[in-house]
């Protein structure tokens, strides 16, 4: 017995299982790029994929906002040196940076949210940064 699609020819394809992580029902292909049992699931993956790849980058520029909101309002209250632990008490979360530069003169990396950033002193305090502090050839 020859199978045949639903257009009629004997290209017969092999049933697979819907690419929507909700469904997942197992359906006759027509075509053979198909990979949703219906259009409703493609368009609803397809949401998925975009609102996942949204919040990713929301979550990170939260982190990023806060992080500097913290930098700015010990720079505002001419407080230029903190420590870890008032970071972290303020929210900052040291896994979340903007950029890095190294500091020509001392070698050392300077970590940069925005404009805001800091550099670990050797009895490991923090100087907080802002960019304009930084002459063009301190840093690269
Ligand atoms: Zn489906």
């Amino acid at each position: 017995m020859i199978k045949r699609n639903e257009m009629g020819n004997d290209n017969f394809l092999d049933s697979r299982s819907c690419a929507f992580a909700k469904c997942g029902k197992t359906f006759q292909p027509a075509r053979s790029n198909q990979n949703y049992c219906c259009h409703g699931h493609q368009v609803m993956a397809n949401n998925a994929r975009a609102k996942s790849v949204r919040d990713g980058i929301k979550n990170v520029e939260q982190q990023l906002k806060e992080n500097r909101a913290v930098l700015a309002e010990l720079w505002m209250a001419n407080r230029f040196t903190t420590t870890y632990d008032e970071l972290i008490s303020k929210g900052y979360d040291l896994g979340f940076h903007t950029h890095i530069l190294r500091h020509e003169k001392d070698n050392q990396y300077l970590y940069f949210v925005y404009d805001f950033g800091f550099k670990l002193n050797p009895d490991k305090t923090y100087q907080i940064l802002h960019k304009d502090e930084l002459q063009s050839n301190d840093a690269r």
